[in-house]
């Protein structure tokens, strides 16, 4: 029998033998695939797009799952009401985003070119330049596997934050309580973006941050942005063999920001006082610039470093293990609590690895 290795099913290209491998391709599909894997006892890893995901260089010792599932279907479309879509969790978020600002379906043009399938959207609510999914989804259908039935939670109901849901809260080393089936987005129509709350996309756009722009303007930039930063995937490119931003931008008291020097990026996060960092910042100013790893191998012997266009991912250079990618990230990690005192929390899930 041939083992599947999740290295190759993974964007950082790190990780052991599956235990048992299994793609399932539509909703029939991976309910069954579920229920027979928990009356078995086993333990059961959810993967899509295997994006945000580090996992171990033994591998795992259950079954994995991936959810192959692919299309969706327009429920109603009309200039009142906008687009009701729902998508299969195995569709490639970036294909659906694409579809979207050719048929002037609004709302998700910010978010292209992150990779991945759609069902995971929800599980961390995906973001960038300014937007998130919650901002879209209507509603998510799971198979609930404590109860052994379906059951679709509501946009309230899924208690998103940032990089949050109730999905995430209740996933355990990868193995959620909620797999998600299908994810349905509402979308306003027409050819404008939702409102651009990205400075840095703003000024690109050459439009006042909170106005709108045309969304396939908005999508070619933020492709453009993202590819010059090693956010887009490029076979080619070895700073894109990543789990993207390995570190959240983390929230802290008022007086512990205020302890950072005047430059420090600080932005309001809530009403209760708190402040959102930049993580990439502290990780540069910690002494940790693009490319660490590289000149002075002797973390993870140049195998794994911060990508050398942006200091928030953690790099495979070819040949790395789980491990060399972990040594980095505890390197930077400590660097930055020992210049600032502030601790960051990894992005992605770590499956059989801890920092
Ligand atoms: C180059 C690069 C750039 C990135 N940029 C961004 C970015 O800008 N913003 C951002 O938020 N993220 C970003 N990411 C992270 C990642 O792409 C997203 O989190 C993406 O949504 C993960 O999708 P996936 O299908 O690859 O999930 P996987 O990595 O396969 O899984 C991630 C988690 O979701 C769970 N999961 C997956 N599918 C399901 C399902 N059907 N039901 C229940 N649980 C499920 C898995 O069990 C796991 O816990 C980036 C990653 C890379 C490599």
């Amino acid at each position: 029998m041939t083992q599947t290795l999740l290295s190759e099913l993974t964007t950082a290209a790190v990780g052991g033998p599956a235990g048992n491998y299994i793609e399932a391709r539509t909703e029939a599909e991976i309910i069954d695939a579920v229920r027979s894997a928990d009356a078995a006892g086993e333990k059961l890893l959810i993967i899509g797009g295997g994006s945000n995901l580090l996992i171990s260089d033994e591998g795992y010792p259950g079954t994995v799952l991936k959810v192959a599932s692919e299309g969706f279907t327009v429920n109603s479309e009309d200039s009142c009401g906008g687009v009701s879509v729902v998508v299969q969790a195995g569709h490639n978020w970036d294909a659906l985003v694409e579809h979207s600002v050719l048929h002037a379906w609004s709302g998700l043009e910010a978010l292209s070119g992150i990779p991945g399938a759609t069902g995971a959207t929800p599980v961390q609510n995906v973001g960038a330049y300014g937007a998130d999914v919650s901002q879209t989804i209507a509603a998510v259908r799971t198979w609930d596997r404590e109860r052994n039935a379906v059951h679709t939670f509501t946009n309230s109901e899924l208690k998103f934050g940032y990089r949050d849901s109730i999905l995430k809260q209740t996933t355990v080393e990868g193995s959620p309580r909620y797999v998600v089936l299908t994810v349905e987005f509402q979308l306003p129509l027409g050819r404008m973006s939702a409102p651009i709350r990205y400075a840095e996309l703003a000024r690109v756009l050459g439009v006042e941050a909170g106005k709108r722009a045309y969304s396939n303007d908005v999508r070619r930039e933020v492709l453009r942005l993202r590819a010059s930063k090693g956010m887009v995937l490029d076979a080619a490119d070895r700073d894109t063999y990543s789990t993207g931003s390995f570190f959240t931008n983390p929230i802290v008291p008022a007086d512990l920001a205020s302890t950072l020097p005047e430059d420090a990026p600080k932005y309001p996060a809530g009403d209760n006082g708190l402040v959102k960092l930049s993580a990439a910042w502290l990780i540069d100013q910690a002494g940790f610039g693009k490319g660490f790893g590289l000149e002075d191998s002797s973390v993870s012997g140049g195998r794994a470093s911060l990508s050398t266009k942006h200091t928030l991912a953690i790099t495979n250079r070819g040949s790395a293990s789980a491990t060399d990618m972990v040594a980095i990230a505890r390197e930077v990690r400590a660097g930055v609590v020992k210049r600032f005192g502030i601790e960051l929390h990894p992005e992605p899930l770590l499956i059989g690895v801890s920092l």
